[in-house]
């Protein structure tokens, strides 16, 4: 038995078309303007909808261990909320454990999250500057069935920028893409003591404590490197419109530079640490101030980020307000679920990108940067039947109560939203529609590339 979407304006990788779409078996088997049911195909009427391909949110973080508790959301209620909000496949995190080789550390965590995804995954692999890696075991990573791993240069994970050149080179010869995590550590330190030295350590120092020139800078040092001997990497959750002016001008001179933003940069600045709930703002790199959100959603409309992820990261208000300190404070917030409905507002409905140009930022180009496509990230006869399909109408005013997430809040509490997903569909499964989360069981795949 198919599904066929009958009527809808599907957007396909390179145009806009009024027609039909059906899937069978879990994956993408006709697209025209009118497919004829057979007798058994489930229809479904989506007449003056928009069907894209499911949205792939390439940075989450579910069932990530802090110390000897986890981030609220594990892979169950991450992942529903992620169906809920048109996402349909998401890439997670491996972290290096201590007596585990790098290989085993990623199959523990692939494991891990087997049976318990609603949503298809991949994994990227942590490196940290204590994790001793050669070619040898980035190409069994490699092998295994992932292509990306992460570096930080700040935090416990900390790698010295000559050691990324080393994995960088190493990388490029496994075919491997690099991505980092760019905060100076240096400036990161040297701005929280002062602060500590002046006795400035409440929340509403958090910004301060973690200065846009840190990312500028680290981004600095990366792209150097990536232009010295034509090696590539990948930036994660890019804050501040500096540095993707920095971006912007090093992909022009031909670096092999990639970069994703977030909603929560884009829409929000640093006036909410002022406020009495201030920690549930705080995630690293922290929010900016007015001008440089501006900034930066002006690098984003012309074309600088090539894809958008949440960095989904959740913690519980208790788990949020236990702390009142910059440094103490759990850094991360949901995010998944609002992912489409954000970018689709900031987009779309606001007239500032097409359809077209939105669906690549949401799935295309994660799928091709991560391996997944052409199974993930397009609608087309042989790819995965991965569908969300919108209402361009529907009104919405984004609410703590209706969102999936087990943090129960949302940092977009109260925004209104015109076009909203109704529908999404996994390798051809109804899992989500209008409000309703229709997946028994978690049927999430983990995706090889
Ligand atoms: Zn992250």
């Amino acid at each position: 038995m198919g599904i066929i979407l009958k009527g809808g304006t599907l957007v396909l990788e390179d145009k806009v078309v009024i027609g039909d779409l059906k899937i069978n078996n879990e994956l993408i088997t006709e697209i025209g303007e009118k497919i004829v049911p057979l007798n058994d195909d489930a229809v479904i009427d989506v007449t003056g909808k928009q069907v894209l391909p499911g949205v792939i949110d390439a940075h989450v973080h579910y069932k990530m261990a802090i110390g000897k508790v986890y981030t609220v959301d594990n892979f169950e209620t991450g992942s529903r909320a992620a169906l809920c909000g048109g996402v349909t496949t998401v890439i997670d995190y491996a972290e290096p454990i201590e007596g585990l080789s790098l290989l085993e550390s990623l199959d523990y965590r692939v494991k891990e999250a087997k049976g318990h995804n609603f949503v298809d995954f991949s994994v990227h692999m942590t490196i940290s500057g204590y994790t001793p890696f050669d070619l040898e075991a980035i190409n069994e990573l490699r092998a295994y069935g992932v292509n990306s791993i992460k570096l930080y240069t700040t935090y416990d994970f900390i790698m010295g920028y000559d050691t990324i050149f080393d994995v960088l080179r190493t990388a490029k010869e496994a075919g491997m893409v690099v991505t980092i995590h760019a905060e100076d550590n240096e400036i990161v330190a040297e701005a929280v003591n002062d602060l500590k030295s002046k006795n400035k350590i409440g929340v509403e120092f958090h910004a301060v404590s973690r200065p846009s020139k840190a990312e500028y800078y680290a981004v600095e040092r990366i792209i150097d490197m990536c232009e010295k001997e034509d090696l590539s990497a990948h930036i994660v959750h890019v804050s501040s419109g500096l540095t993707g002016e920095l971006i912007s001008k090093a992909k022009a001179r031909g670096v092999k530079i990639s970069a994703e933003t977030c909603p929560h940069y884009l829409m929000l600045n640093d006036e909410v640490y002022k406020r009495t709930d201030a920690q549930l703002y705080v995630m690293q790199p922290p929010l900016r101030n007015e001008e440089e959100r501006l900034k930066l959603m002006d690098e984003f409309l012309k074309g600088t980020f090539d894809f958008v992820t949440t960095d989904h990261c959740a913690y519980s208000p208790y788990q949020k307000f236990f702390a009142n300190t910059f440094f103490e404070t759990n850094g991360g917030i949901p995010g998944t679920e609002t992912l489409l409905p954000i970018i689709y507002n900031q987009t779309v409905s606001a007239n500032k990108l097409d359809i077209l140009a939105m669906s690549k930022l949401l799935s295309v180009n994660p799928a091709k940067k991560f391996g997944l496509y052409p199974k993930k990230g397009i609608l087309k006869v042989g790819s995965y039947g991965d569908v969300v399909v919108i209402d361009p109408d529907l009104e919405v005013v984004l609410s703590n109560d209706m969102i999936h997430t087990a943090a129960d809040y949302t940092t977009f509490n109260g925004i209104k939203l015109k076009g909203y997903p109704i529908m999404t569909i996994l390798r051809g499964m109804v899992a989500y529609r209008d409000g309703k989360f229709l997946m028994g069981d978690p049927k999430g795949n983990f995706i090889t590339c």
